[in-house]
Order: C-alpha cells, then sequence, then structure tokens
C-alpha cells in the first residue's frame, strides 16, 4: 500500500545526493554527451538534471516512472550495480513516491516532447510538451510526504556538499561528458567533456590544485608476464604530498570505472607517499584501478559503493607500487 511503499522509498532515498545520483546515472545511460545538475536549498528544495541523451517517447515516459520497470538488461551482480537503489527500475518510481516529480523528454532520434509529472506516487497524464531533445528531471519538495524522513535531513549546506561529492565523482569518471553542477542559481564547477582528465581535475579542483597533479600509469603487468594478475592497470592523477586536505574524500578511486570506497585503496594510495603526507592529511587522488569483474565483490554494502577484492593484498600492492613509481619520476 502507500505508506509501506513511502516508508520503503523513505529507506532507500536517504537524501537529495540520493536522488542526484540516481539521475545522473540515467542520464549517462542515455549516452547524454552533456548534463547540467541545478539543486536549490541542498538539493532539499529541488534537484533538476538535464541532459541530452537519447530522450524519451510518450510511451517511454508513462513506462518508466512504473514500478519494476527498465529499459535495460543487467548481468545481476556486476560493478554496475554498485551504488544504485539495489533493484533494476526502482529509481524514478521510488523518487516519485516521495516528491513532485516532474519529467520532460523528447527523443533525440525525432518526435514530440512530453512531460509527466508524479506526485507522492501518483502519476497524473502524459502531455505534449516543447522541449529540447533529451531530457529534463525534476524532483521538487522531496520527502514532503514523509515528514520522518524529511527531519534527519541535515542543514543545506552539509546537503549540499553530499551532492557536489556526488556530481565530481561522476564528472571525474566520465571526462568525456560536459558535467555542470549549479547550487542555487550560481555554477559550482562546469567540465568541458573534452575527454582528458586534467582538465576535468582543473574545473572540478581548480588550478592550484590541478598543477600539482602527478601522473600515474601503471599496474599492467610486464611485457611477458602472466596477464592473470589481480590488477590490468592503475591509472589516473595524484597530488604533491604537499597539496592536501584535512578530509580524504578527495581521495577518489574507481574500479572499472565505477566511483567506489575501499580502505585497500586509500591505504595503498596513501602508503606510497611514505613519510611524506602531514599527520592527518590526504592527497587529492583520481585513481582508476582495472580488475577482471570476478575479482571484485560488490555486494559488502551496495548504498556506499563499498567493494572488496578477492585478492585484497596484491591489489593493495599493485596500486601502490604505482602511485610510488609515478611519485618517484618526480623525485619525491
Ligand atoms: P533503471 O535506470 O534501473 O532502468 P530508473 O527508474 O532509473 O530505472 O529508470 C527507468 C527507465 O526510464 C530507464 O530504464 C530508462 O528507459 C528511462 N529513463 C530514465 N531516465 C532517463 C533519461 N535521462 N534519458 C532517457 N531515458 C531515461
Ligand atoms: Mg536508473
Amino acid at each position: 500500500d502507500a505508506t509501506v511503499r513511502r516508508i520503503a522509498a523513505g529507506e532507500v532515498v536517504e537524501r537529495p545526493a540520493s536522488v542526484v545520483k540516481e539521475l545522473l546515472e540515467n542520464s549517462l545511460d542515455a549516452d547524454a554527451s552533456r548534463v547540467t545538475v541545478a539543486v536549490e536549498g541542498g538539493g532539499v528544495e529541488g534537484i533538476r538534471v538535464r541532459d541530452d541523451g537519447v530522450g524519451m517517447t510518450a510511451a517511454d515516459l508513462e513506462r518508466a516512472v512504473e514500478e519494476h520497470t527498465t529499459s535495460k538488461i543487467t548481468g545481476g551482480d556486476d560493478l554496475d550495480q554498485v551504488g544504485t537503489l539495489g533493484f533494476r527500475g526502482e529509481a524514478l518510481h521510488t523518487i516519485g513516491a516521495v516528491s513532485r516529480l516532474t519529467i520532460r523528454s523528447r527523443p533525440r532520434s525525432g518526435g514530440r516532447g512530453h512531460e509527466l509529472t508524479v506526485e507522492g506516487g501518483t502519476a497524473g497524464e502524459v502531455t505534449p510538451s516543447g522541449c529540447p531533445p533529451g531530457t529534463v528531471v525534476e524532483v521538487a519538495d522531496l520527502f514532503y510526504n514523509t515528514p520522518a524522513r524529511r527531519k534527519f535531513l541535515k542543514t543545506e549546506t552539509t546537503e549540499f556538499d553530499h551532492v557536489n561529492r556526488v556530481v565530481t565523482q561522476y564528472a571525474l569518471a566520465n571526462p568525456d561528458v560536459a558535467t555542470t553542477l549549479e547550487h542555487d542559481g550560481r555554477e559550482v564547477f562546469a567540465t568541458e567533456g573534452a575527454g582528458d582528465l586534467e582538465s576535468t581535475v582543473l574545473a572540478v579542483y581548480g588550478r592550484e590544485v590541478a598543477s600539482s597533479m602527478i601522473e600515474v600509469d601503471g599496474g599492467r603487468p610486464e611485457p611477458g608476464a602472466d596477464p592473470s594478475g589481480p590488477v590490468e592497470s592503475v591509472s589516473g592523477l595524484v597530488s604533491h604530498p604537499e597539496t592536501t586536505r584535512a578530509g580524504r574524500e578527495y581521495l577518489s578511486t574507481f574500479v572499472n570505472g565505477r566511483y567506489v570506497t575501499a580502505g585497500t585503496l586509500r591505504e595503498a594510495v596513501l602508503d606510497a607517499y611514505g613519510g611524506q603526507l602531514a599527520t592527518d592529511r590526504y592527497p587529492f587522488a583520481v585513481l582508476f584501478v582495472e580488475v577482471p569483474p570476478d575479482a571484485v565483490d560488490v555486494n559488502v554494502h551496495p548504498r556506499k559503493m563499498e567493494v572488496r577484492f578477492d585478492d585484497e593484498a596484491a591489489v593493495r600492492e599493485a596500486v601502490t607500487a604505482a602511485v610510488r613509481e609515478a611519485l618517484l619520476e618526480e623525485g619525491l
């Protein structure tokens, strides 16, 4: 029944950042090359995600907000599911149950635009809408009908921090997608979508950090060595040991292209710096680790994006070696 559904939804959609994450995922799945995330009041008042992806027909729109509907096929326990709402085809339906959700979409391949509004789980009619190709999803008044959940929200600043982190992770993981984040009408960052990590880091973290970044390009087995090791490659950027922050949220790790948190990876990076980091300071890192899909366990804590590796020690060693080598090349 509707109440049970609302409570269940409140447990999976934790906060504005969880909504942003799902909408961003959908835009990227829709092959967008440009995505704009605009939030008001930390995302509590409103969230709007606009993309230039494949878009939806009127029939697609209707289906998109129904329960358990997805146009996507997935292999089950794969890394693609890390951190998503846990079920395929649940995000829009779930978000629609706890907010006022409006979707406007027009297929990129041609045809007219349409819009659909869902309020507290009740979908309205699909009506024509003059919108550009692609999709705009607006979420207003999140948790307006679940006061208990709404009470758990933190200040606008804290909620926006979470939103910022999510959008930053996706921007860094997708340098070929021009990603813009706005808060209360002000641009927070905008990546070019030029495809290179350097310009993406510059857009997201600014010039001081970007200019201190050191390229990591390692982890590949030596020519002739056994290629079936637990790590295929380790690449990305890490900062000079003097460019640090007090929080570890700037140490971003991605496994097979997905943002993950893994103590193993974080410690591996820190180890590579030896004693060069000041106490309680963390470097910036944007590190991509590629492993065979069956060498990583994604079911540790789906919503927190935690993963574990079959061979933690080997992964740790490979990551430390790759980062160490990069620092050594800079004489560090
Ligand atoms: P899932 O992403 O798991 O399929 P969602 O509830 O997030 O489930 O989305 C339901 C469906 O709506 C998707 O399968 C997709 O077909 C469609 N959809 C959602 N967002 C977009 C978008 N931004 N562009 C195009 N289609 C979308
Ligand atoms: Mg989705």
